[in-house]
């Protein structure tokens, strides 16, 4: 079983020919909703990929939140840790412009809330195979989170994802890091992976930097290094790419895979994943990552 403490977001899209200048209105060609979020998307990544997932979180009292929930449980998430709050529930606003250009205003909403462990989230985080953080709600939750799955012997994979500083009471409970290549080079100050890679392990025992169509990067303290290549694709959409990536490789851990095939399932997902267009939407099965991979 995943654990996923988290975020989600419902994501509000506009699409418009050009974006609009402040002070200005445009006309919009058309408009989009999706559920997403990282805590969100990661869960759904693996539940996806086969691995019983659960989802920590919160969203508001509104009909977005109702929605929220509802495309969690569709997509095969067990939703017990997800809790309602009064308010609005988080929301990302997107405009789209025809070069693909894109802005986008994220006001956090019920996600705010989640800054500490619930009745009951101990729990639900205990006896897991994995539980997945990433840092779209408050750090005290965050940390909360990493300190009772420590407790409890649960591997914790962190996502530092939107990019910051990591205090050392959280790593001290983070068994692996999985940044991108931007996210890398801001918690090392380098712009080289294997400099980076080299670096974070003195933070955590395991790191994997994900380098878009380059692939990825894994290492471990024990002087393992794993490269694995991207499949070629033609990427149509890479939103959640790092979340697909994330999730699955964490499907894989906790159904006790090795660290090269969780890295060669995640890599395959998020490949059929950037090849569709949404988030959730583009997240490929359990059997077609198989397939993909036989062919
Ligand atoms: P993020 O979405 O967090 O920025 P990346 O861009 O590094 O993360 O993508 C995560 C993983 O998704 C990569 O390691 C790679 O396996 C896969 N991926 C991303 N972009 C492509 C692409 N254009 N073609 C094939 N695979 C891709």
């Amino acid at each position: 079983t995943v654990a996923v403490f988290g975020s989600c977001n419902m994501d509000l899209v506009a699409y418009t020919g050009i974006a609009p200048r402040r002070g200005e209105t445009v006309l919009g060609r058309e408009f989009r909703t999706a559920p997403g979020g990282k805590g969100a998307n990661q869960a759904v990544a693996a539940a996806r990929a086969g691995a019983p997932t659960r989802f920590i979180g919160a969203v508001g009292d509104d009909e977005l939140g109702e929605r929220l929930r509802a495309a969690l449980t569709e997509y095969g998430v067990n939703t017990d840790g997800l809790r309602t709050v009064t308010g609005n529930s988080g929301t990302a606003h997107i405009v789209v412009d025809d070069d693909g250009g894109n802005a986008i205003v994220v006001v956090p909403g019920a996600n705010a809330s989640v800054d500490s462990l619930a009745p009951g989230d101990a729990e639900l985080i205990a006896g897991c195979g994995a539980l997945l953080l990433q840092l779209e709600i408050p750090f005290t939750g965050v940390e909360s989170a990493a300190v009772a799955a420590g407790e409890a012997g649960v591997p914790v994979i962190l996502t530092p994802a939107p990019a910051a500083e990591l205090p050392a009471a959280l790593l001290s409970n983070v068994d692996m890091l999985v940044p991108n290549e931007h996210e890398a080079a801001v918690l090392t100050g380098s712009a080289d992976a294997r400099e980076a890679l080299r670096e974070l392990l003195n933070l955590v025992p395991e790191v994997v930097i994900t380098l878009g169509a380059a692939g990825s990067l894994y290492g471990n303290r024990a002087g393992e290094i794993v490269e694995v290549p991207a499949h070629p694709v033609r990427a149509v959409d890479t939103t959640a790419a790092g979340d697909t990536f994330v999730g699955v490789l964490a499907a894989t851990r906790a159904a006790g895979g090795e660290i090269r095939q969780a890295l060669e399932r995640a890599s395959a997902a998020s490949a059929l994943a950037v090849g569709r267009h949404g988030a959730m939407a583009a997240m490929p099965t359990d059997q077609e990552i198989s397939e993909f991979r036989a062919a």
